[in-house]
């Protein structure tokens, strides 16, 4: 039976022009700067976003706590969403590894974090407090749905930020859904940011690897930051090869998953009982709540699922996730919108 793969964009393999390319790849010694397919990575990524300088490390966790340690000092404080990816699911890292203080503000349903708020939690010059040094937003927003953030409100945020001498940080794990969804170049999106970190191994379907972009002398930092965290890889080419292949080849076709989200949102939307949070979804992800007078359960709608070759992802009691990627086809999303209906119907 065929396995229909929907729990995250994460699953998806290398393709077979990655393959190659990691078989071909020219290599060296990363820690002494001497791999020309990571050096390669890092001009293209750089280039990409419109930022002077790039560091490839093994994950989107790594990419971000990096990004924190370079931005701050011991005992700052980051102002970032109180469902932000860096806050509920790195581990806690910034505080255990960095000793910086998260101070959280109400993410809203869109994935934007209110202007105002942000501006209330900025700490005024006192010994009572932390510093305020980092403002970190996430575009896509990943718990609100795949969320797409604007430039204009980017650069709102980014406004804040330059007035009272803040960096600003984006989680762009899928900066570039983002720049799909809005129809505008990455770069666009990544202006009025101090430092993006972008995943190459989720839609992009690169089998590891992150980057983050940003000028010369914070690379030079986070680059120390990556060393002491245990992220210095030696021949890492083979790596970045494939991901030069994702960014040469997998990101014009990013609205292909974005219209099989919208599809699967459309058609789980006329079965009774399931609700899509967002319909149509803003990029590739598609949240569904069940009805509580459902006989089953997310835990028990999936499991029933899995036995028709298809795997979802449960996030609570009544609620599951469902991602397109690039090895979803129509007849697939077909095919799972059919079994929702004959297993609830
Ligand atoms: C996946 C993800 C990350 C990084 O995850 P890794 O698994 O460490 O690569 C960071 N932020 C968001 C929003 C993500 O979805």
């Amino acid at each position: 039976m065929e396995t229909i793969d929907l729990r995250s964009d994460t699953v998806t393999l290398p393709t077979a022009a990655m393959r190659q390319a990691m078989a071909a790849a020219e290599v060296g010694d990363d820690v002494y700067g001497e791999d020309p397919s990571v050096l390669r990575l890092e001009a293209i990524a750089a280039d990409l976003l419109g930022k002077p300088a790039a560091l490839f490390v093994p994950s989107g966790t790594m990419g971000n706590l990096a990004a924190v340690l370079a931005h701050c000092q011991r005992g700052d404080e980051v102002i970032l969403g109180d469902q932000a990816h860096t806050y509920l699911y790195e581990a806690g890292g910034i505080a255990a590894l960095g000793g910086v203080h998260p101070r959280t503000v109400r993410t809203n349903p869109d994935g934007t974090l209110d202007p105002a708020e942000i501006e209330v939690v900025i700490r005024g010059d006192d010994a009572h407090f932390p510093i305020t040094r980092l403002i970190s937003l996430e575009n896509t927003h990943n718990r609100t749905g795949g969320s797409v953030l604007s430039v204009a409100y980017t650069w709102q945020v980014a406004e804040i930020a330059r007035q009272h001498s803040l960096a600003l940080h984006i989680d762009g794990a899928r900066i570039f859904n983002a720049a799909a969804a809005l129809g505008v170049a990455v770069r666009e999106l990544a202006e009025p940011a101090d430092s993006i970190t972008f995943c190459l191994s989720k839609a992009l379907a690169a089998p590891v690897g992150s980057v983050l972009v940003g000028d010369a002398a914070f690379i030079r930092r986070a680059h120390r930051a990556r060393k002491q965290l245990g992220g210095g890889m030696r021949q890492a080419g083979v790596l970045a090869a494939a991901g030069i292949v994702a960014l040469e080849t997998m990101v014009d076709r990013l609205g292909e998953d974005h219209r099989r989200a919208r599809l699967l949102a459309a058609g789980l939307a006329g079965i009774a009982g399931v609700v899509p949070d967002k319909n149509p979804p803003p990029s590739n992800m598609v949240y569904i709540q069940l009805d509580p007078q459902l006989p089953l359960d997310a835990a028990g709608l999936a499991e029933q699922l899995e036995g028709r070759g298809i795997k979802v992802l449960p996030v609570a009691a009544r609620r599951m996730r469902l991602v397109p990627h690039c090895w979803t086809t129509d007849a697939q999303i077909e095919q799972v919108i059919s079994s929702f209906g004959a297993l609830l119907g």
